[in-house]
């Protein structure tokens, strides 16, 4: 029912050898150097994996897009989470484009997103507006045949690699989420500068930074989307990229159970194996039930959205139930390897810091839970 079909097989099993074998030995390097790794990019890009949402013809999988991502993300992230995002984040932020642009826009940008490798940045985040998108402030105003973008958006994953970005603006004075729209904005724009570069806790090696817009003027064509129904085409968006992040969180937390599991059959205490001590047992079944768990809750969601069904309560219940298994694992996997776990020479404290990441971005977990209640109350009425 879920990653079932050949295709998907075939593409779990190449991704899954590529991650072992190319990406997982660069990860240390990565989350150390802050990256790029071109190597490591230009692997993804010769196998599809950063076009697997797009149209068949510019790369995309034929069908079930969303199991497809899901499934490469949760492979890559078992090696380098950092790796993974690249591919969540070109998703992201190619969906206003490619379910919002009108045909002379898609033809002109899909060849550059496709053949031409180029970066998708997706900017909603600003200082004052987060969780609450409603609050945004960057205005576009309409002036003849152009917009003109201004404002400061934050947090943006490869806001300073890009060469596009997905704006979402404000473009009339409706309150909060009313009146919001999206923009394709070439990063060679005049009036585009690129401001702080965010030193993180976790997933180092992605590129997350400051992007500020001064009276940018693109084109009118360049809407996204209906004017005024941004904040809808952000919503949909959500339910493609949240079991997306949902499968960031369960590779890193099969990453770490595997590593705790190949320790503690390894490492000896008062003359026994860790794993034969009963405590040690405990932790790596709960581990290996919460990914288990996990698993279920990511792939389900992925193919109700496959299928073009609501899967807005899964998708949210996917991200918030797989980044918390990924922080309890990969916390009791520093646990199991003790001293070990907390060195930076052992791949699970890289993993810890990683998963904390999957627990805020794509909406925090206090605002999954907001979105599955809200959908548990509207299915009851
Ligand atoms: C590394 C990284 C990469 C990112 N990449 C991108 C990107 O590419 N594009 C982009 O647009 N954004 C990106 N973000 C931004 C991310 O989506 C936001 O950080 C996130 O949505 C939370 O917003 P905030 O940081 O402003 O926290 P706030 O909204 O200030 O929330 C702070 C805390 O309060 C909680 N909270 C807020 N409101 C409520 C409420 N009503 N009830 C209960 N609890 C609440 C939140 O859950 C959170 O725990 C990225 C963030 C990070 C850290």
């Amino acid at each position: 029912m879920f990653s079932s079909s050949e295709e998907l097989e075939s593409l779990r099993a190449t991704v899954r050898r590529v991650a072992r074998e190319r990406i997982g030995p660069r990860a240390a390097a990565l989350d150390a150097g802050g990256g790029p790794d071109p190597e490591v990019e230009g692997l993804l890009w010769e196998l599809g994996l950063m076009t697997l949402t797009f149209p068949p013809e510019h790369g995309g999988v034929e069908r079930d897009q969303g199991t497809a991502l899901c499934t490469a993300v949760e492979e890559i992230a078992a090696a380098c989470a950092s790796t993974a995002l690249l591919l969540v984040i070109q998703a992201v932020g190619s969906f206003p484009i490619l379910h919002g642009a009108r045909r002379e826009l898609l033809e002109r940008l899909l060849p550059r997103m496709a053949g031409g490798r180029e970066l998708v940045a997706y900017l909603v985040t600003e200082p004052g507006a987060g969780s609450d998108v409603g609050g945004l402030r960057t205005t576009a105003v309409r002036d003849g045949g152009e917009w003109v973008l201004t404002g400061t958006k934050c947090f943006a994953t490869n806001g300073a690699r890009a060469g596009i970005y997905t704006v979402l603006a404000r473009t009339s004075a409706a309150p909060g989420r009313e009146g919001l729209s999206f923009f394709a904005v070439d990063r060679d724009s005049p009036g585009v500068s690129i401001g702080k570069i965010e030193k993180k806790l976790g997933q180092r090696g992605s590129n997350t930074a400051e992007v500020i817009l001064d009276g940018v003027r693109i084109p009118a064509g360049n809407l996204l989307g209906e004017e005024g129904k941004g904040f809808l085409l952000a919503m949909k968006d959500f339910d493609m990229s949240r079991p997306a992040v949902g499968a960031q969180a369960l590779g890193i937390a099969e990453g770490a159970l595997a590593e705790m599991i190949g320790h503690a059959r390894q490492r000896r205490t008062f003359g026994e194996p860790l794993a034969s001590h009963q405590m040690i047992q405990q932790i790596l079944a709960d581990g290996a039930t919460l990914v288990e768990a996990a698993r279920g809750l990511v792939y389900r969601a992925a193919h109700l959205y496959d299928r073009g069904e609501r899967n807005t309560k899964l998708a949210s219940m996917a991200k918030v139930f797989a980044s918390d298994a990924a922080m309890r694992v990969t916390t009791d996997a520093i646990q199991v390897l003790g001293g070990y776990g907390y060195m930076q020479d052992y791949p699970v404290e890289r993993m810890f810091r990683d998963a904390k990441l999957t627990q805020i971005f794509e909406g925090a977990n206090q605002i999954q839970r907001l979105v599955i209640a809200r959908e548990l109350l509207r299915e009851a009425r």
